[in-house]
């Protein structure tokens, strides 16, 4: 088939190369998918999309248009994609549900361990020659609270990981899964309860209308003082300014954020050389207490080369007419 592959970064061109051998004819674009970059999958079969990529209902009107049958996401989340849409037109559209969910985990538990110990501030210092400790006061995170927002794949490696720590898990989701309760003595809760107890929080749900700004205002008030909060899910699971203002009067007293509600042309790109225009992130950048990372959670080489086979792989059984297991339905 002939692919126009969306979106491509320079770390995972090498990887989707050699998954796909001789198999398809991939056309490797550096352009987002938008209504206005569209007309570039014209003549294509297929196309592969990342997590800034629009698939809405407008730029899926026009993909039918231009004959596209197939859409591979090379990602987990779908929120970017119209699947109602998509399939009233007829397009199938597969994703990677599972390509390392160690990966967004044990990177989520080195924010946390950042934040709480300062190494960022650590480092700074030490390469000023700043050997002081005054202000780098961390705290044990065994036996401190923490709460788990969504146990699905990531959610129950952080529980995993979490629990070798020796803390006390609290968990909001909303399929409870037993297993875990016996394994790790979990508590599920809801989600105002998990706030207004735990130390740290961390979330693991994907973004759709339910879990849109889940932390807000009105739950920041509700967490103890001096809550860690971490987000590698979706940015918008949390209302920014609420977050801002929370660290601003000190209620939220860490944050590391992975993903930004407002990271569409921001994240994954060097923008180095511009004028920052988001004022809302230079606001973030200026807290000494919050960890920022443009969308990495997922940065390993196990996960690249997953997220490469299993694209190619949805490519082949949707070529194939096959029932693809990871179809989105
Ligand atoms: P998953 O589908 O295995 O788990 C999601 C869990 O959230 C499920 O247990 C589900 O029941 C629960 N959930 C759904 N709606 C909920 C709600 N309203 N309230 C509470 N819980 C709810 O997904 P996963 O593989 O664990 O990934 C979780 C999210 O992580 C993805 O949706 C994606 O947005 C994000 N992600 C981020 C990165 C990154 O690099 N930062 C990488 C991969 C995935």
């Amino acid at each position: 088939m002939k692919v126009a592959v969306f979106d491509t970064h320079k770390f995972e061109k090498e990887y989707l190369l050699e998954a796909n051998g001789e198999k398809n004819e991939l056309k490797l674009l550096d352009t987002y998918l938008t209504v206005d970059t569209v007309e570039l999958a014209n003549g294509y079969d297929a196309i592969s999309i990342f997590t800034e990529d629009d698939a809405s209902e407008k730029v899926l009107d026009k993909l039918k248009k231009l004959g596209v049958k197939f859409i591979v996401l090379r990602s987990a989340g779908f929120n970017n994609v119209d699947i109602a849409h998509a399939k009233k037109l007829g397009i199938r559209v597969a994703r990677v549900p599972e390509y390392s969910p160690y990966a967004v985990a044990e990177f989520t538990v080195a924010v946390m361990l950042s934040l709480n110990r300062k190494l960022t501030r650590t480092h700074y210092r030490i390469m000023e020659m700043n050997y002081s400790l005054d202000g780098l006061v961390g705290f044990d995170m065994h036996g401190k609270t923490v709460g788990i927002v969504g146990t699905g794949k990531i959610g129950r490696v952080v529980v995993k990981i979490l629990h070798g720590f020796g803390c006390r898990l609290l968990t909001y989701d909303v399929v409870e899964d037993p297993e875990l309760i016996e394994q790790y003595g979990l508590i599920y809760t809801d989600l105002d309860t998990l706030c207004h107890q735990s130390d740290i929080i961390t979330l693991h749900a994907p973004l759709t209308a339910q879990t849109h700004h889940m932390i807000n205002e009105r739950r920041i008030v509700r967490m103890k003082n001096g809550v860690m909060l971490i987000n590698a899910s979706r940015g918008a699971l949390v209302n920014t300014k609420d977050v801002i203002d929370g660290l601003k009067s000190k209620h939220i007293g860490y944050f590391g954020m992975d993903v930004y509600e407002e990271e569409k042309g921001l994240f994954f790109e060097d923008h180095s050389e511009d004028i920052l225009e988001d004022d809302q992130i230079a606001r973030l950048m200026a807290f000494n207490n919050v960890f920022i990372s443009s969308h990495q959670a997922f940065l390993t080489d196990t996960a690249l080369k997953n997220i490469a086979k299993t694209t190619i792989e949805n490519l082949d059984c949707l070529e194939k007419g096959e029932a693809c297991e990871n179809e989105i339905k």
